[in-house]
């Protein structure tokens, strides 16, 4: 039995899980008042809400750049004051004598999602998620692959439009600024549509709406020839609020220059599989 933990900036999620599967569950808004104690104290008391007889292990998805090699967390912006240089797996160690990985959210939600599909296991796999940026993770057989800098969040970075929109990353032309909900929802204003209707004026047979939804995909179609450039893959796996929220015009949506697009099947919970998955592995 496992303790799983998601820790990201807003809330900490944590469950117990034995053999993949999810027993129990809770969810703990994250204190950042405080700077790192008040961030490990909530990361404390989501895990002792299932410390009991039998876990063996505490695996942990993390918002912030995590080193899974030695379990610490290398950057973290100022939505967690304080937690970059967090030893997370030495903390777990001295608090509860258990051994522990822990892994950014984002390759954690590709771990998820091989976690839930066998079928994964066995092919190169790159996962994007468009939330309120764009994240990105790829994995071979099953296992993350790892860049110079072991991060494969700048998937979002890489350029699909000359010229286009500046970006935070300092760079123009981002995936993350047409992707993105944000960006979604910026372009969806210039056609005069509301916040987060685009997909459901879509369905409703809107031109305008059919207009940029077919220029999203445009867009998907062009950051998934970069990622091919450097991380050739079989299978795309779509997730995140914007992917949720897509409702019916998914299948339309993925349907895409022979790409073989998938949703993502972990939802709120993608984490925390992941990181256990990944406690499978490596414990
Ligand atoms: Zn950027």
């Amino acid at each position: 039995m496992k303790v799983c933990v998601d820790l990201g900036a807003t809330n900490i999620k944590s469950s117990l899980i034995k053999d993949g599967k999810i027993l129990r569950l809770t969810s703990t808004p994250t204190v950042t008042t405080n700077g790192l104690s008040g961030i490990v104290e909530s990361l404390k008391a989501s895990i002792d809400a299932f410390m009991q007889e039998g876990v063996r292990a505490v695996c942990i998805s993390s918002a912030g750049k995590i080193d899974v090699a030695t379990g610490k967390v290398v950057f973290a912006t100022e939505n967690l004051p304080g937690y970059t240089g967090f030893d997370i797996r030495t903390w777990v160690w001295e608090t509860y004598r258990l051994p522990c990985v822990a892994v950014n959210d984002g390759l954690a939600a590709l771990l998820g999602e091989i976690a839930l599909t066998e079928e994964y296991r066995t092919k190169k796999t790159v996962m994007l998620t468009f939330g309120s940026g764009v994240g990105g993770a790829y994995a071979v057989n099953g296992v993350l692959k790892a860049d110079e800098s072991n991060d494969f969040a700048h998937f979002g970075h890489l350029p699909i439009l000359e010229n286009g929109e500046p970006c935070n990353c300092g760079k123009r032309g981002c995936a993350e600024q047409y992707l993105s909900g944000r960006g979604i929802n910026r372009q969806a204003a210039e056609l005069g549509i509301g916040k987060d209707r685009i997909f459901a004026e879509k369905a409703k047979g809107n031109e305008r709406a059919q207009e940029l939804f077919d220029k999203l995909k445009t867009y998907l179609i062009k950051t998934l020839k970069e990622i091919e450039k450097t991380s050739p893959f079989d299978i795309c796996i779509l997730g995140g609020g914007v992917v949720d929220g897509m409702g019916d015009t998914f299948e339309e949506f993925a349907n895409c220059d022979g790409f073989d697009i998938r949703k993502a099947k972990a939802g709120n919970a993608a984490g925390m599989l992941g990181a256990e998955y990944l406690g499978r592995n490596l414990l």
